[in-house]
């Protein structure tokens, strides 16, 4: 059976989930890949209970709602907003704040909305432990600000920095990271490297001091010194382009973000740019189908449900 496909358009979309039942079939397919099994006996067979969201087993009468274990258990929003919603944030390229989604679903609170991209952004932060690999672009940049670098500005104050590092393919970029770090410090650079890319990769960089270490802790460093800052977009052309799509995004989206959620913004960036081709990936994940669920034992159930 496998899972279901992804809807190439809004509107087949919305004609494959106009329903809570279209939804709740959904989540059955996405946990049952091969059909449905009872979580305690083991049993194959199974009927749905649609108005609990849950499967009874046929054998023991074990309950297992489609829900658990996803951002939709217990919830009071309907499966279409929520599925709507994930469809929007995983494919609508750069992002939707609150307010949009308020609007775009015709939620009847703000704080709905919000709550719904705040789960959403939980879900994003998971699936990217992985390390960078073979060759990486690494740079810092202040965030919320004009396009100036954190060591040639005299304008701290409101701003936070951001480090980045993205993976070279040919002309183009592979995966991404970016952390708020506090400082461009040695300790905090190369901190941030040690914890986003494997050892043994290739780290091109400029000609800060703050990466000078980097040959030393494992990597193959390549510094490429310029002039002035300014020919950094040279040099480092693809971290370059991620920094100007964030500040695009931050600025054309939200109007600027709060510094102490800016992380949870980068983590939102980096995932949808991580998954820019496939957006079956990013809606499952979203909705906390990932990986798929372990089976929930009895006493999660009794507890969750
Ligand atoms: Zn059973």
């Amino acid at each position: 059976m496998g899972r279901p496909t992804f809807p190439r358009t809004l509107a087949e979309f919305q004609r494959r989930f106009g329903d809570e039942a279209a939804c709740r079939a959904y989540l059955a397919a996405s946990r049952w890949t091969e059909g449905y099994r009872c979580p305690r006996c083991g049993n194959g067979a199974g009927f749905e209970l649609p108005r609990r969201g849950r499967w009874q087993c046929k054998v023991c009468g074990y309950q297992t709602s489609v829900t658990a274990g996803t951002v939709l258990h217990r919830t009071h929003v309907p499966l279409t907003q929520w599925f709507w919603a994930a469809y929007l944030v995983a494919t609508h390229t750069p992002g939707i704040s609150a307010l949009q989604l308020q609007r775009q679903l015709g939620l009847g609170s703000y704080w709905t909305a919000w709550l719904m991209l705040h789960k959403f952004r939980r879900a994003m932060v998971r699936p990217d432990r992985d390390r960078l690999r073979g060759t990486v672009e690494v740079d810092e940049t202040y965030v919320g600000g004009p396009e100036v670098g954190p060591r040639g500005g005299r304008e701290k104050g409101e701003k936070a920095i951001a480090v980045g590092a993205v993976e070279v393919r040919g002309e183009g970029s592979g995966r991404v990271r970016l952390s708020v770090t506090p400082d461009v410090t040695a300790r905090s650079l190369t901190g941030f490297v040690r914890a986003t890319v494997e050892p043994e990769t290739t780290v091109i960089t400029d000609g800060w001091g703050g990466y000078a270490s980097l040959e030393s802790l494992g990597y193959r460093h390549r510094p490429k010194i310029q002039g002035e800052r300014q020919r950094a977009k040279r040099i480092l052309p693809r971290i370059h382009r991620v920094f100007g799509n964030l500040q695009t995004w931050l600025r054309g989206t939200h109007h600027g973000v709060d510094k102490k959620h800016l992380q949870s913004y980068l983590d939102e960036f980096t995932f949808r740019f991580n998954r820019r081709g496939v957006p079956m990936a990013a809606f499952q994940t979203l909705l906390g189908l990932g990986s798929q669920h372990r089976p929930v034992t009895h006493n999660q159930l009794r507890i969750r449900s």
